[in-house]
């Protein structure tokens, strides 16, 4: 790939940031263009819900880059410009403008969106979901001392908000339809300590429920009707309930997707010339053992890399040991690998502390390790990971024992 030629970027979130700035550090002296359909330069998600909703950073923190650096990038960018169609058969995009963009690689970095819910009154003033510096803006000014906020899901973003909402001075209530807080990524063990961290705030966490609909209450704000019969006031409610990967383009391409267009450890799609990376892309990932999306900040950042560096010919193999992290009141809650319920886990420290281990491991081997405020421990915990080291369980729990040793 070389000057003349033409390398398209959809989305341009991090992951499409990443690429685009991977392409000219690469030494790629053709055209790049990015298209995203929002009027922002590329930036980082995770602060939406944290400082940003907080009001105590500004939108422009967030930025992938600043601005000059960006800019000497020389790329053809097109904010606020959505991409209508792929045409495999011309090699070319079209916009909703009704222009069209060839190309001789296309990297699709579309993301994905807030899920929303489907019952009478979702769409009322004051329901809101959390995806972009939009949604932040809004739900921050909607975040007002002394009212109450029902956060739907018990999940990370439903969480942090609620930890935000809280030290802002709102009265919340949680609702989450599962037995236990973020069911699908971690343990038992870690839902009970988000459970007793948050109520430990003044959170009203109600576990097994859902909801039924949305109303406007006559005195303002919102009635909610919760699956259990109650009725919940509150001035403004945030759905947290998961998120769709942007995957139409590339399926109505008919590329293979299924939740999130299916790519290769190359970020290859079904069409070698289109790739995908970031959060709507789904590849088998070696630590889960099965297909799988990452929507993470460290995916998006390194399989955006990848994928730019494998649209030149490089060879690249997108298996990085997944990272995940959560900040909520003062805790940083960290995540080194896949934590699955068949792995054997050991604790290192005390589970009533603010600060603790929990290893799991499989065939004697650590596997993954998460734990709120232990960045020291857990960065030796990954490389246990990712070395493959052997180790006694009894060891890895003696406090006496510093990890590095290990
Ligand atoms: C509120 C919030 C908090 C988070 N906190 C954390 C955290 O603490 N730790 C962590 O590890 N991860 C966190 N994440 C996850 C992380 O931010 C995401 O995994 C990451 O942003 C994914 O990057 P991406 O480039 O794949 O998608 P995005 O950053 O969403 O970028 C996709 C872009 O493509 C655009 N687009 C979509 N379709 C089109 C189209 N047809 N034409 C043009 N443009 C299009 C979208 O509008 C968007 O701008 C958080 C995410 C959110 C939303």
């Amino acid at each position: 790939m070389g000057e003349g030629q033409t390398i398209v970027i959809v989305g341009a979130g991090q992951a499409g940031g990443w690429a685009a700035q991977t392409l000219r550090n690469e030494g790629f002296a053709g055209r790049v263009v990015l298209i995203g359909d929002e009027p922002h330069r590329p930036y980082e998600r995770p602060p939406l819900s944290k400082a940003v909703l907080a009001g105590q950073a500004p939108a422009g923190s967030t930025a992938l880059m600043k601005p000059e650096a960006f800019d000497k990038l020389d790329i053809d960018w097109r904010p606020g410009t959505a991409v209508s169609a792929i045409d495999r058969t011309a090699r070319l995009v079209r916009l909703q403008t009704g222009d069209a963009i060839g190309y001789d690689k296309l990297i699709l970095c579309t993301g994905g969106r807030a899920r929303r819910l489907d019952i009478p009154g979702a769409d009322l003033p004051g329901v809101f979901t959390l995806r972009n510096l939009a949604d932040a803006a809004v739900l921050g000014a909607a975040l007002l001392p002394g009212k109450r906020l029902l956060v739907v899901g018990g999940g990370w973003i439903g969480l942090e908000v609620a930890a935000t909402a809280r030290k802002q001075g709102m009265e919340v209530t949680v609702i989450e339809a599962a037995a236990r807080l973020c069911e699908r990524t971690v343990p038992p063990e870690i839902s009970d300590y988000l459970l007793k961290l948050h109520t430990d705030h003044g959170v009203q966490v109600l576990l097994g429920t859902g909801i039924e609909s949305f109303a406007s209450s006559p005195q303002g704000g919102l009635g909610a009707m919760l699956g259990n019969g109650q009725r919940l006031e509150c001035s403004a409610a945030l759905v947290g309930v998961g998120l769709v990967p942007n995957d139409e383009l590339a399926r109505t391409a008919g590329l293979q997707c299924d939740g999130g267009v299916w790519v290769d450890a190359q970020c290859r799609s079904s069409d070698p010339d289109i790739l995908a990376a970031g959060d709507v892309a789904s590849w088998h990932g070696q630590w889960a053992g099965r297909r799988m999306r990452l929507e993470s900040w460290q995916n998006a950042q390194e399989q955006g890399i990848a994928a730019a560096r494998s649209a030149l010919g490089v060879a690249v193999n997108h298996q990085p040991l997944p990272w995940f992290w959560s900040d909520q009141y003062d805790i940083n809650l960290q995540i080194f690998g896949m934590p699955a319920p068949g792995h054997a886990r050991v604790l290192r420290g005390d589970a009533a502390s603010g600060s603790f281990v929990l290893f799991f491991l499989q065939e004697g081997k650590v596997v993954a390790a998460l734990g709120p405020n232990s960045a020291r421990d857990l960065r030796f915990a990954r490389r246990l990971i990712e070395r493959g080291t052997s180790v006694e369980p009894q060891k890895l729990a003696d406090l006496q024992i510093p990890l590095a040793r290990l």
